[in-house]
């Protein structure tokens, strides 16, 4: 990837397609610092651990995205240790499915600020020290189900749209300044946030699935790897899916 080490944060790290992702960038030589909420301290550690297992190197910064005091403690944390900040995956997202006849205000207000405000949080923290740099890449873990609803999700569908859009922006409005902000749209992957799905649901995903299959948490790493190397220099504003061809329009 680089010759000399980049420092990445990943949101939401300490666990699922996070923890792949956080891994990945530890193979491709990257110091991580894994993310979690505070009371899932312990899954950040392990997760900080794998990586220091296999010869990586990382540390963990703990704190709920959606609090604006926690996303200033965790990045003013990486700059503390490392003094800059390379790569930055808002991966962190929840779920609260219903109906939307049934949608508590809570529901949806608690699913948009994890998955949409968090991420505007972690960027414009992390927009700091990338504008002072000169470089920097940005990967947000949206959904397709941003880009084609999806009944029981419309705080989650509208929570990664509005991602999707975000990404959009945040291309445009920091590219002259060496910094590109890409978003992935997985399809359906094997985490614990969509084994929770009743087993007739995913049967009826499978069908409209081409490779027929769910995807796993690395198939989403190797694509952020890709988005933040050197290789991905000229592409930004882009939403990649990874979906196994669930969508192709
Ligand atoms: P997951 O297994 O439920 O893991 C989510 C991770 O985010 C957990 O480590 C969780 O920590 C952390 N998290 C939740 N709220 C947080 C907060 N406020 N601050 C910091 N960390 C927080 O989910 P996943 O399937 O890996 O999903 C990862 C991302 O991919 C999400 O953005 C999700 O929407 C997206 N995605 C997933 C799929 C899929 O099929 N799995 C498809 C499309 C998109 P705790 O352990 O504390 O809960």
């Amino acid at each position: 990837m680089n010759a000399q080490p980049r420092i990445a944060l990943v949101t939401g790290a300490g666990r699922g397609i996070g923890r792949a992702i956080a891994l990945r960038l530890a193979r491709q030589s990257a110091t991580v610092v894994v993310n979690d909420m505070a009371e899932a301290g312990a899954s950040a550690a392990e997760a900080a651990a794998a990586i220091s297992d296999t010869g990586g190197r990382a540390s963990t910064a703990l704190g709920d995205i959606s609090k604006e005091e926690d996303v200033a403690r965790v990045v003013d944390a990486v700059l503390a240790e490392y003094g800059r900040l390379d790569i930055l995956v808002n991966n962190a997202g929840i779920t609260r499915d219903q109906l939307l006849m049934r949608m508590s205000p809570d529901d949806w207000d608690r699913v948009l600020a994890v998955n949409l405000k968090g991420a505007f949080l972690c960027t414009r923290a992390a927009l700091r020290p990338m504008v002072k740099q000169r470089s920097g890449r940005i990967v947000n873990i949206a959904s397709v189900v941003g880009m084609i609803g999806n009944p029981g999700q419309a705080n989650y569908a509208a929570a990664k749209g509005g991602l999707i859009a975000l990404t959009k922006t945040c291309a445009k409005e920091v590219a002259s300044r060496g910094i590109t902000v890409n978003a992935i749209a997985p399809g359906f992957i094997d985490t614990e946030m969509t084994r929770r799905l009743p087993e007739q649901v995913k049967q009826e995903i499978l069908k409209q699935v081409p490779l027929a299959c769910f995807g796993a948490p690395e198939d989403v790493a190797g694509a952020v790897a890709f988005l933040a190397s050197d290789d991905a220099r000229y592409i930004t504003g882009q939403v990649l899916r990874v979906d196994g061809g669930l969508v192709t329009a």
